[in-house]
């Protein structure tokens, strides 16, 4: 459909089709003309290129990725939409529809079964009451995708990109520098939505690691994150001490043994000291 991402053309499809938008499912749609065809791009919808997307909306972003790359799947949860998408999407031959909650879907088989022998990349306007949950979910099941691009709130962006060492460091970040190298893309206004959110966003780019980028144990890995960041305000033995179960003693211990100070807190560990952390509780030596 041509103009699909025209405020105008939008609302008279919506209502044609009798469709309220729901805040519990994260519905703001894109009504900025230039976002999704940047997105597409830098996402590497291209030739040779197969893309996963996440929630289709109306399908601006799924039109965009159409153009470009070889084939796009996109996992929208929302059944009122699939009437909605089969007109707005009905010149496209390279797009598939599946209903589904993107938490519960197989990505992997999916993956395998529609996209065989084609590179792939994930592209998508993520819902953001779940944005940490799919990225972890994307990220945590090593699927053979080359990179994320996606669209998150502003203040989540700056986290999932925060550098260890830097204030808004937190565990999705150091989860997301485990197995992807982050980086900001382009920021967008909420007037680019309808309807318009109480927040602006960013556009981000997770380039998926070949391997971990430090060679570590990832289930004691984590074990370590989550436990060092239980507890904002105190400090890393104290954290440690709750956050796995330890005596005190035994905490301060497992620093010593990995050789972090005492009295580091966790948003200053760099990605290597949590490494020495989770090898020293692995190896059961406290
Ligand atoms: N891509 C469209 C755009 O940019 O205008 C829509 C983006 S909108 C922010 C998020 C979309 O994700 C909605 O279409 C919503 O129905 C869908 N969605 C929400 N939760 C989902 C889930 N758990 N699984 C799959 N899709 C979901």
């Amino acid at each position: 459909m041509e103009q699909l991402s025209n405020i105008g053309v939008i609302r008279d499809v919506l209502t044609r089709h009798g469709f309220s938008f729901s805040k519990a499912l994260g519905q703001n749609f894109l009504v900025n003309p230039t976002v999704c065809p940047r997105m597409a791009e830098q996402g590497g919808a291209a030739p040779g290129v197969g893309v996963l997307e996440i929630g289709a909306g109306v399908g601006v972003l799924t039109a965009e990725l159409a153009k470009r790359a070889d084939k796009v799947v996109c996992v929208e949860i929302d059944k009122r939409l699939l009437p909605v998408l089969s007109e707005t999407l009905a010149e496209f031959e390279n797009i598939e529809i599946v209903n589904a909650d993107v938490m519960e879907v197989d990505l992997k088989t999916l993956i395998q079964e529609k996209f065989q022998g084609l590179e792939v990349v994930v592209c998508a306007n993520l819902p953001y009451y779940i944005t940490s949950p799919i990225l972890m979910r994307l990220l945590e099941q090593r699927l053979p995708v080359r990179s994320i691009t996606v669209m998150v709130q502003k203040e989540a962006a700056q986290r999932i990109c925060a550098s260890p060492g830097s204030r808004e460091v937190g565990a999705v970040s150091i989860a997301v520098r485990y197995y992807s190298q982050p980086k900001v893309l382009f920021q967008v206004s909420r007037g680019s939505f309808l309807p318009a959110p109480d927040v602006d966003s960013t556009v981000i780019r997770l380039d998926v690691l070949e391997h971990p980028c430090v060679q570590s144990d990832p289930a004691a890995f984590f074990k370590v994150v989550r436990a060092a960041f239980s507890m904002r305000r105190k400090t890393l033995p104290n954290c440690l001490a709750g956050g796995l179960g330890l005596s005190k003693q035994q905490a301060v211990e497992l620093c010593q043994k990995a050789q972090v100070p005492q009295n580091a807190r966790a948003e200053q560990l760099s990605m290597e000291q949590f490494a020495a952390l989770a090898d020293v509780l692995k190896t059961g030596e406290v």
